[in-house]
């Protein structure tokens, strides 16, 4: 069913609402579409010129937080190295100190040795000299063996606090430290640090030690240790760094996390990942191997020699977000964009050409219709004009030709013009009460005379009481004329039956005008009110304009009503109109 109009309208003027209706897009489809697609491209390469720009801006600037942020950890990350390797070790150094070193209570150094290498897995060995050492340690350390560990035990430590350490000697490596330190430091306390061979391995060694004299005569106590840099750098930086480094390296937010890369003087990696992605902004930092913190011994510090230096480099582990995060919606809604204005582009072209189409098959058919019988008629009136027929019946038979072409003709015409003049109806300035089944009544009979040469019945049932409404009586006349020649029209030959009902139902006055005709394709179903339109039926009998229902429709909307039509291809159709009941 297709319905089309207002309820409860009463008087609405036609004229603005035909307006636009009987308009054509005045460009053509072609250049609307061409015109479309280049307000896309322009309006797309905006956007997308815009969009990289803004998108290099902020990468610059994501760089410049990136390259601070790897700066800044670079820098957290070698004050926290320094602090694992020196403070912590130097917290043991320090607790075994002088007091403990003059009370020559081994226990407690055995303890406190015992904890200290529990802390820092790196320490090689720890060290140790004193005055009242026994004979055999003379100009000799004594070395350090953690509780569990097997070996000689020239000293074992017993005792309350004792952790079940002992001391050995090293006569080599003994000898050697003992006779460097005694090069080494200033008068009283002092740490001196130094890098030497030992069996061929490179070693740091830290001495904290104290000269019993001003004339650095006589040493007085040592306490040392030293470190494998070759098992440092193997495994134990990063069995170090996994302790104190990791928190640093996830600055959090939306910045990435980042890898740390450690490596010795002549490049070799020692800890962390390789190279990431090229171009990734970096930060380094350079630190000495040492392992006790330099600046808060001030003073106690013998001259250093140069140390190993490792280099410390902080990268992004990924690559940086790409700096536009709006890049993606936008690029969508450029696509969304155009996809939507090609699709409008092209109903509107579709559109425009079916017009277009409609309005040419319009002239053809105009053309065609009129000159048919204009060729009768001039063809009949230069017979009759050469005075060459003899025969009564002959004249009447030409002058009937005359008067039937004549009535076509004029049909025809008022159809055009009534087209042209159908937005009159809704002035109301010939507005009057009308009786609706007088009306069907009038229009019934004249089409009966009109379709003298189609057979066919129409069967009118006026309403048992009168059925008024409030209008244009010609316009609406016009209406139910139109309908009942359609009905008349695409009947399917005698057994066509076509039939008028009048009736009031909810406030409304319903005219219905049924056919058993041809009925309407289902394709033609939604168009068959516009203008021009012509379904897909054809035939002799049934030519036309495609304006006939677009006038019923404009009318019927004008005066408030509504149309609709219920149709099945061979079965026939039934058109119903409503209009308000006249008050
Ligand atoms: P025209 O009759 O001049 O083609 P109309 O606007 O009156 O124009 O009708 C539009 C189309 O609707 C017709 O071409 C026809 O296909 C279809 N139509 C209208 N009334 C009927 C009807 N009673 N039965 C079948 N088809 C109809």
């Amino acid at each position: 069913m297709v319905t089309f109009g207002t309820r409860g309208r009463q008087r609405t003027p036609v004229q603005a609402r035909l307006r636009g209706w009987a308009r054509l897009p005045r460009l053509s489809p072609q250049r609307l579409l061409i015109a479309c697609l280049v307000a896309v491209v322009a309006a797309a390469t905006l956007v997308i010129y815009l969009e990289r720009r803004a998108a290099a801006i902020q990468q610059a600037r994501t760089d410049m937080v990136m390259r601070q942020v790897c700066d800044r950890t670079a820098n957290a990350l070698a004050t926290r190295t320094r602090e694992l390797f020196g403070a912590a070790v130097l917290s043991t150094i320090e607790a075994i100190g002088h007091r403990e070193i003059e009370r020559y209570n081994l226990p407690r150094v055995d303890a406190l040795l015992a904890s200290g290498l529990d802390e820092h897995p790196y320490v090689g060995r720890f060290f140790f000299w004193h005055e009242r050492m026994p004979a055999r340690f003379a100009r000799q350390l004594a070395f350090y063996r953690p509780p569990g560990e097997p070996g000689p035990r020239d000293l074992p430590v017993t005792g309350p606090e004792a952790a079940g350490g002992a001391f050995f000697t090293d006569a080599e490596r003994g000898a050697l430290l003992w006779a460097r330190a005694a090069q080494l430091g200033t008068v009283g306390e002092s740490f001196a640090v130094e890098e030497l061979e030992i069996g061929g391995v490179p070693h740091q060694a830290v001495y904290h030690y104290m000269w019993s004299n001003a004339q650095r005569t006589t040493i007085f106590s040592i306490v040392g240790f030293i470190v494998n840099l070759d098992e440092l750098r193997a495994s134990g930086f990063s069995r170090l760094a996994a302790r104190g480094l990791e928190p640093l390296l996830n600055p959090g937010g939306d910045l990435p996390r980042l890898a740390l890369r450690i490596e010795d003087a002549s490049g070799r990696r020692i800890a962390g990942a390789d190279h990431g992605e090229p171009g990734l902004p970096s930060a380094e930092e350079r630190f000495e191997v040492l392992f006790f913190p330099k600046r808060e011994l001030g003073n106690y510090l013998a001259p250093l020699p140069s140390l190993a230096t490792w280099r410390l480099i902080v990268r992004p582990e990924a690559a940086l977000p790409d700096g536009s995060p709006s890049g993606l919606w936008l690029l969508s809604a450029v696509v969304l964009l155009l996809v939507i204005a090609v699709v409008c582009a092209v109903g509107v072209n579709r559109e425009a050409v079916r017009l277009s189409q409609l309005q040419a098959d319009f002239v053809m058919n105009v053309s065609h219709q009129l000159r048919t019988p204009l060729a009768m008629l001039s063809g009949a009136a230069e017979t009759l004009g050469l005075e060459r027929l003899r025969s009564p019946e002959k004249i009447k038979a030409y002058a009937e030709i005359v008067q039937a072409q004549s009535r076509r003709l004029s049909a025809l015409v008022d159809q055009i013009l009534h087209f042209h003049t159908a937005d009159q109806a809704g002035l109301g300035a010939a507005w009057q009460r009308i009786d609706v089944g007088a009306l069907v009544t009038r229009a019934a009979g004249d089409v009966r005379v009109l379709a003298d040469r189609i057979p066919v019945a129409i069967d009118v049932a006026p309403p048992p009481r009168p059925v008024a409404v409030h209008g244009d009586p010609v316009a609406l006349e016009h209406v139910v004329l139109n309908l009942l020649e359609n009905a008349v029209k695409y009947g399917a030959g005698p057994d066509n039956a076509v039939s008028v009902t009048v009736e009031a139902a909810g406030g409304r006055a319903v005219v219905r005008v049924a056919d058993r005709g041809v009925g309407i394709a289902r394709a033609d179903l939604p168009h068959i009110f516009e203008k021009f339109y012509r379904g897909r039926v054809d035939g002799p009998t049934r030519r036309g304009f495609g304006l006939g229902l677009a006038i019923v429709r404009s009318t019927v909307i004008a005066h408030g009503g509504t149309i609709d039509v219920q149709s099945e291809q061979g079965h026939g159709s039934v058109f119903t109109i409503t209009l308000p009941l006249a008050t």
